[in-house]
């Protein structure tokens, strides 16, 4: 017996499902160069167009200047500099609780949260939709693990009901495939009155979401008694790289004692944390930023309206319209293409079988023009695009 490699690749292909990566050759910019073409690129999470600042870039070298380029070794041997003291403080400060622990991925922040509070014995319930980190680290914890219906507190609290041990209800603030807000009052209130704790993913609301940025627990005026295990990624709206959880002192210091995604790796390059202080300062000094999204996505749902599309029940940057086949998707990020602009095809089993789409993205980067080539394409190619039925 051998693997079987070919095989699988081939049975991946002919499902329309084979993944590419494409090359990009200039910066994340809404310009792109990507495998030699100079695209319109809507598939950035660098919603606030942070990731090429100057003042970002400029703390980035002078962090490397002072500190060099690797952390060196895991945060509890000699890893925990100064810049990732100091950018723990200024999330705390940011999140309005008493501590914040820095990651160097979203991935390994949701397996080292989940992980650290819940094993055999206990629960762990999932929004059906959430991320593939959390639904990863729901199984790696050893509790008992089950998902509730999208965004559904009926069905949240019917699991609670058969719930044992410690139970940690676990969602994304903001839906990383469909856009949508978690329903966060109302799973909130559920999750209390079972005296189960609340853990928010909100890689995709920091930035956006919020009278300040700070996300969906900001946008909807909640607080650590609600969500008492807050994630934020520092990949996407804050333009670096990492993540962090921010909680009370106890929380921190169980992670610290107790999570293996964070005690087994090393610590994050201090220049990066030196970066996200100046990104975070930015984010939070700089409101137009949120104020051009919002413009950006009103009048894009205004105009994909208007040309047919099925748009979702989205209120932030990610706005995806559904095109229901794998195949068809394909077509439509290819026609797309064609003309110019680059839009990611989403497919199984990143999104539910017959609920493939464009996921469209935007940053404050954009333009109106840009948003309008976008949605000129859009009609012309959904015009070209066999119904579903026709495909060949
Ligand atoms: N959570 C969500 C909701 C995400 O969308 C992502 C990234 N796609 C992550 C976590 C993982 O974050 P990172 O990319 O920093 O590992």
């Amino acid at each position: 017996m051998s693997f079987d490699l070919s095989a699988r690749l081939a049975e991946r292909r002919a499902a329309h499902l084979y993944r590419q990566r494409p090359l990009l050759e200039a910066p994340q910019q809404p310009e792109v160069m990507v495998d030699g073409d100079r695209l319109l690129a809507f598939c950035s999470n660098d919603y606030l167009g942070l990731a090429n600042h100057p003042e970002v870039i400029d703390a980035m070298q002078q962090g490397a200047a002072k500190w060099g380029v690797g952390g060196g070794a895991s945060h509890l041997v000699i890893g925990h500099s100064m810049p990732h003291h100091q950018l723990e403080e200024a999330l705390a400060e940011f999140t309005g609780r008493p501590r914040a622990l820095l990651f160097s991925t979203g991935y390994m922040a949701n397996l080292a949260a989940v992980t650290a509070l819940v094993g055999q014995g206990d629960t762990v319930l999932q929004d059906r939709l959430n991320h593939a980190s959390l639904l990863d680290a729901g199984l790696l914890s050893g509790a008992r693990f089950s998902r509730y219906l999208h965004n559904d507190a009926e069905s949240l609290a019917k699991r609670l009901e058969k719930a044992s041990g410690n139970t940690l209800v676990v969602t994304d603030g903001v839906f990383s495939m469909d856009g949508d807000l978690a329903e966060l009052p109302a799973i909130c209130a559920t999750a209390k009155q079972r005296a189960a704790w609340v853990m928010v993913d909100d890689a995709h609301g920091f930035g956006p979401l919020g009278a300040t940025g700070a996300g969906i627990v900001e946008h909807f005026g909640l607080g650590m008694d609600d969500v008492p295990v807050l994630v934020g990624t520092l990949g996407k709206a804050f333009g670096t790289a990492g993540a962090f959880v921010a909680g009370s002192e106890e929380l921190i210091e169980t992670l610290i004692q107790f999570a293996r995604p964070y005690i087994y790796t090393t610590s994050q390059p201090p220049a990066v944390a030196c970066a996200t202080l100046k990104s975070l300062e930015l984010l939070r000094s700089e409101g137009w930023r949120r104020d051009q999204l919002n413009r950006l996505v009103a009048r894009f749902r205004e105009g994909a309206v208007q040309i047919g599309l099925t748009l979702m029940d989205s209120p932030t940057p990610i706005q995806p319209v559904l095109v229901g086949s794998s195949e068809r998707a394909l077509r439509l990020s290819a026609l797309l293409r064609e003309r110019g602009i680059l839009v990611g095809a989403i497919r199984p089993p990143t999104v539910p079988a017959g609920s493939a789409r464009l996921r469209i993205t935007f940053t404050a980067s954009h333009s109106e023009a840009q948003l309008d080539r976008l949605l000129e394409a859009l009609a012309e190619c959904w015009a070209l695009l066999p119904k579903e039925n026709e495909d060949a």
